[in-house]
């Protein structure tokens, strides 16, 4: 018995898939789930994973229905993590539970980016607002503790937001409050330790070195001590690196999601490799998704293969 994690090749942006399998003890009637964390859905690209297509092929059940997402966990509103939640939303065979967002005021300066930005933001504005479809959970660290850890969840605590960052994304260094295009609302992104038994998964979020790693490796040292796999930051990026973090949290994995070129100009692999040795780096941009079965029994190694995915 294992749980299933998958990181898809889906280029400059974040695409993470958690497969929980059903109970076998505590409460049995709890059945599986499946955590999306963030979307950057490539339709037409072929050297990207077309994330609906894949979602509709791995996660059905024996009747041929698609599998609900139990929890859609989104780390923060920018484009290349919401890319696609528009056709995810209306997609009629798929459906959210949950939809965690963060408490914020961002908007985006401008749509220009990508053309499905508008609709993706508008698809974000309705899931997390009044009228929306799911349960919209709003979280932190401050939050009361083991909110997401006890035995009808999944062992999930929060590293960030906290109440700290969300201030230094919202206010300036002089009190005054940013403006609403300019928050930095990658400062106060969802970060997660997810334990399977004795095996802990740290999704590091989009923050950078400092206030984001620096604030997390001061309050949190013993939550992200020695990690079996770490989804690194900030797509693997030197902002996202933090020596001493990483030293920490010790990885076996360390995954990087993000495109060939952007990890060529901005990737850390050297900078990790200094800092842990022993680790193995993975890359989606090579030569694709990922997928790692982490075994509930701690005498069961973790195994992974990784694929070249067809749209
Ligand atoms: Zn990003």
């Amino acid at each position: 018995m294992s749980v299933k994690i998958h990181f898809l090749n889906v280029g400059a942006g974040d695409c993470t898939i958690i497969h929980f399998p059903a109970r076998t003890r505590g409460d049995k009637s709890l059945n599986e789930r499946i955590m999306m964390v963030d979307i950057n859905h490539n339709p037409t690209d072929r050297n990207y994973q077309n994330v609906i297509n894949y979602y509709k092929e791995n996660f059905r059940d024996d009747n041929g229905s698609i599998k609900p997402i139990f929890r859609f966990i989104c780390t923060h509103p920018h484009q290349d993590h919401i890319c696609g939640l528009d056709a995810l939303k209306n997609d009629p065979d798929i459906t959210i539970a949950n939809f965690w967002d963060l408490a914020h005021d961002f908007e985006p300066e401008n749509y220009d980016y990508y053309p499905t930005h508008e609709a993706d933001w508008k698809a974000y504005k309705n899931l997390t607002g009044e009228k929306s479809t799911a349960t919209v959970i709003r979280t932190s660290r401050e939050d009361e503790p083991g909110k997401y850890w006890n035995n009808e969840e999944d062992r999930i605590s929060i590293l960030s937001p906290c109440k700290e960052l969300r201030r230094y994304a919202h206010y300036k260094e002089d009190g005054t409050k940013r403006e609403k295009t300019k928050i930095e609302i990658d400062e106060m992104s969802y970060a997660l330790v997810i334990q399977i038994n004795s095996r802990k998964i740290l999704l590091g979020g989009e923050g950078r070195t400092t206030p984001f790693w620096e604030n997390i490796y001061t309050n949190c040292k013993d939550l992200i001590k020695n990690c079996s796999i770490l989804k690194a930051s900030h797509h693997g990026q030197e902002a996202g690196f933090h020596e001493d973090a990483v030293k920490l949290i010790n990885p076996e994995y360390i995954v990087f999601s993000n495109s060939e070129k952007e990890d060529e100009d901005y990737g850390a692999e050297g900078s990790y490799k200094k800092a842990v040795p022993k680790a193995t780096i993975l890359k989606t941009c090579e030569p694709g998704n990922i997928v790692f079965e982490v075994p509930f029994d701690k005498s069961e190694e973790i195994v992974f293969k990784q694929v070249i995915h067809g749209q």
